[in-house]
């Protein structure tokens, strides 16, 4: 079918053959398919949607469009597992799951993305370490996976290309939020990893793109019957983004806080339950253990016995970073030159936070970006972020912001102020549950 045809018959909510879908995807990648047609394509798929047959078609597609990794014919008799967060804030998981997952036997191809809007990106995080080689080349890569079992790098052009392309038509063309369209881009890119299993965190709540439980489920169902229905076991996890999830928020401020979660100095109960979670699910849907019991079980050996913190230095260390840096990241990541406390107005019970505005509060310091070719400050950012449900008094700090100039450092603070709900006399709100709901197979 011509490229008109196939816009044709979407846009008269018809269904597609997956060979039109497989050529329309193809064109895409190789350029004989307009920027005008993609973008009429899309809008007819954002008002008419996809059948799942017709998701899957499409994610294999853009999938196959550029590099799908082979890690048996590289050596790897591991289970090849992943995990994709649809983005939050404070949400660092990556960068202690993907070595704990390695301790406990699985192999973590994890590639990640930088952060765009409020939501922070694993990749920016990890370019806070001095050295470290966030884009390897293939070989590295291949190398680093199957010496330390886990290795956590940045999106090439060579991963399906023709999302990339897609994707930035959709980007200016209203046309990004549609259930099939997301669908299929995440996973894409996620399947070109070569996995055998894969558990999405789907982020629900102010801070996330999800923002309410509907369209999160909605998403997540669609997300795991697309990937199976492509061949790659996988489930979801809906978890609750109402509050940034870590008590820092930026990039070296994340990291510093990943190290001191490994090493046990220091854990934010609520990330605590997250990652755990998600490392049973991993473990679980690769095999290497029985049930979820075990899986925690097991995901709390690893962070416990410090293999896992073990894994993330020799992972660090062998993308180029220093070689003993879980021991001496003080030193080594760059510390803003303004640090000042955040001080609460009134006392009281702090009631809601609202995550988005601390993402958007961090792109106001610097440490993130509103279009995708700036320069971040990998310095600055804030910590010590008090959670919902602490009681505070006046005067007393509910966060410390990191700042490269002392005005920069006060407009955060009075944006950091407004995000926070302290109320007087105030019940001490009942807990929500931080794991919202689990879509997949039992
Ligand atoms: N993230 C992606 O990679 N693609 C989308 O379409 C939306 C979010």
């Amino acid at each position: 079918m011509l490229p008109q045809e196939i816009i044709r018959t979407k846009r008269d909510g018809k269904t597609l053959r997956a060979e039109d879908i497989t050529r329309f995807a193809a064109g895409i990648a190789d350029n004989s398919i307009s920027e005008g047609q993609i973008a009429a394509f899309a809008m007819a798929v954002f008002f008419n949607g996809m059948s799942r047959d017709e998701c899957v078609a499409l994610t294999c597609a853009m999938r196959d469009s550029g590099l799908v990794m082979d890690w048996q014919k590289a050596g790897i008799d591991k289970p090849v597992l992943d995990k994709h967060s649809t983005g939050g804030v404070g949400d660092n998981v990556s960068l202690m799951l993907g070595p704990m997952v390695a301790a406990a036997g699985g192999a973590v191809p994890m590639i990640s993305g930088r952060g765009l809007g409020h939501t922070g990106g694993t990749l920016d995080k990890f370019e806070s370490i001095p050295g470290y080689q966030a884009i390897p080349d293939q070989q590295t890569f291949t190398r680093v996976v199957k010496d330390v079992g886990c290795a956590i790098i940045g999106q090439t052009a060579a991963l399906a290309p023709a999302d990339q392309r897609f994707y930035a038509t959709r980007d200016v063309t209203a046309t990004v939020e549609s259930v099939p369209l997301i669908t299929a881009s995440i996973l894409s890119k996620k399947l070109a990893e070569g996995l055998d299993s894969l558990v999405m965190d789907v982020k629900c709540g102010n801070g996330a793109f999800a923002s309410d439980e509907k369209f999160a489920r909605e998403l997540a169902t669609s997300l795991v019957e697309v990937a199976n229905g492509a061949g790659v076991r996988t489930s979801a996890i809906l978890t609750d983004m109402n509050e940034p999830l870590a008590s820092a928020a930026g990039n070296a401020v994340e990291v510093v806080n990943a190290v001191r979660f490994l090493t046990g100095e220091a854990r934010d109960s609520r990330l605590e339950d997250v990652t755990l979670q998600l490392v049973a699910e991993m473990l679980v849907l690769g095999g290497l253990v029985q049930n979820e019991q075990a899986g925690l079980a097991k995901a709390r050996e690893v962070l416990d016995s410090g293999a896992a913190a073990q894994v993330f230095g020799r992972m660090v260390s062998a993308l180029n970073g220093p070689n003993n840096f879980v021991e001496n990241y003080v030193n080594y990541l760059p510390l803003a030159p303004v640090i000042i406390p955040i001080l609460a107005q009134k006392s009281g019970i702090i009631s809601t936070i609202d995550a988005r505005g601390i993402g958007l509060a961090v792109i106001g310091l610097g440490g993130g970006r509103t279009r995708a070719d700036q320069n971040i400050d990998h310095a600055v950012g804030f910590v010590d972020l008090k959670p919902v449900g602490a009681i505070v008094q006046a005067g007393e700090p509910i966060a410390f912001v990191h700042a490269r100039k002392v005005d920069d450092a006060s407009i955060a603070a009075q944006a950091l102020k407004k995000m926070y709900s302290i109320e007087e006399g105030a019940e001490q709100p009942a807990p929500r549950p931080i794991i919202i709901a689990r879509i997949g197979e039992k």
